[in-house]
């Protein structure tokens, strides 16, 4: 075990568990007697385990606070009772209020609640039970932050693939999706604009049809390089499907979108694209371009109907140019 504790309690608790816990994990072991700079502690440090004094005043409210936060809910919070500081006054009622106490930590968000009595009793068959019994839960606390941590892995992968396209390794159109309404609340609330370029690439079929599939693929990823290459910091290449592409411009008016999508009209129909040393090919793409205006939807389908309507235009009136407003520019 490697992984960060951090061991909260009073200067007796701390003086019985943090060497019998040392003695477990080889990972580093902190710790704290002062309650109300724990959370801060936490915070920062973000252990793996977190060993709290049951009895300690405030620490169920710490246990809380913990889980209710999204990135700090994970931390394995293990409540100790060492019987240090509970008064005993018969059986029955101690028993009580033993399950009291445990069952307020576990609604708490305790993961796990160990009751430890050879401190004070001093038995040492029962110390030796109990250390196992610590090292077996501390075990099971690494292997479910472990799992957490995993399944975190994953789950980033998972965002990751959905978002990306895995031929251009561009972001696709979900991540479109996701991102325009970002950026049209953005230039709202700071009175800017965003442009749309719409882009298609010219008779691709025939690409397909004349040399096969795989060329048509290496094309596509050699038009998302050359895009990428020459657009500005502030912009954002996605693959919109097939041969689609589509530019977010942020911060951009209609004029000086008009001036990219001239540029990457160009940087796309000046150079052949060379697929591999035998074959050069010519690709022109049309490309529609809008800018967002007052009655434009938040979500920006507006806005990218407007650019893919210009974009018809500019198949339709010849190929291997830019329309903007229902111009040729
Ligand atoms: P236009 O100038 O009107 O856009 O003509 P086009 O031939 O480009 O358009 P059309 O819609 O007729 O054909 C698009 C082609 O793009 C058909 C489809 O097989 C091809 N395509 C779409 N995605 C891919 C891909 O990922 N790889 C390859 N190789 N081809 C693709
Ligand atoms: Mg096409
Ligand atoms: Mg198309």
């Amino acid at each position: 075990m490697d992984a960060s504790i951090l061991v909260v309690g009073s200067q007796q608790f701390l003086g019985i568990f943090l060497d019998q816990i040392r003695t477990i994990t080889f990972g580093t072991v902190e710790a704290s007697s002062n309650l109300d700079d724990v959370l801060s502690v936490v915070q920062a440090k973000q252990p793996a385990i977190l060993i709290v004094q049951a009895t300690q005043p405030g620490s169920l409210e710490l246990c809380h606070q913990i889980k209710e936060q999204l990135h700090l809910g994970w931390i394995y919070c293990i409540f100790v009772n060492d019987k240090s500081e509970t008064p005993c006054d018969g059986i029955v009622s101690d028993l009580r209020r033993e399950w009291a106490v445990r069952a307020d930590a576990l609604e708490g968000g305790a993961d796990a609640y160990l009751e430890l009595t050879s401190a004070s009793t001093g038995d040492p068959v029962t110390a030796l039970a109990e250390y196992r019994l610590l090292k077996a839960q501390l075990q099971a606390g690494f292997r479910s932050v472990q799992f957490y941590q995993k399944l975190q892995q994953t789950n980033d992968l998972l965002s990751t693939m959905a978002l990306a396209d895995p031929l251009t390794e561009l972001s696709n159109r979900r991540a479109m999706e996701w991102e325009l309404p970002r950026q049209i609340q953005n230039a709202r609330t700071h009175s800017s604009t965003v442009s749309v370029i719409m882009l298609d690439v010219d008779y691709f079929k025939a690409v397909n049809d004349n040399h096969g599939h795989q060329v048509g693929d290496r094309v596509l990823q050699l038009l998302a390089g050359r895009l990428k290459n020459n657009l500005r910091l502030q912009d954002t290449l996605f693959r919109y499907g097939g041969e689609e592409f589509l530019i977010l411009l942020n911060q951009t008016n209609a004029w000086e979108a008009q001036v990219v999508a001239q540029r990457l009209r160009r940087i796309i129909c000046d150079h052949l694209f060379r697929v591999d040393g035998k074959l050069a090919l010519e690709v022109t793409i049309s490309l529609g371009l809008a800018s967002l205006n007052g009655s434009d939807d938040s979500k920006g389908e507006s806005l990218v109907r407007r650019s893919d309507y210009n974009l018809r235009l500019a198949k339709s009136s010849g190929r291997n140019q830019v329309f903007c407003d229902g111009n040729k520019i």
